[in-house]
């Protein structure tokens, strides 16, 4: 929860508030049904803080991020 880090989509570099795994603009490209699986994995993994509910919550994270890193990077001058 460090104050330094910055969304992980390639080009953007925006300043994170701890707990935001992207900035506002990008999570909104991410489809429904990610974001759905990325807030469900992460309530899980508050709730019960087991190594596999890290690792679900970790790939439902990379998945959201894989969704829209491609087509952001094609809108990149
Ligand atoms: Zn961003």
């Amino acid at each position: 929860m460090s104050a330094m880090r910055t969304c992980p989509i390639p080009g953007c570099g925006a300043g994170l508030r701890s707990g935001h795994l992207m900035c506002l603009r990008h999570w909104r490209m991410v489809p429904q049904p990610k974001q759905r699986e990325v807030n469900r994995t992460w309530r899980y993994l508050r709730k019960v803080g087991t190594r596999k509910s890290i690792v679900e919550y970790e790939a439902s994270v990379k998945a959201a991020i894989d969704a829209i890193a491609a087509e952001v990077e094609r809108s990149l001058p």
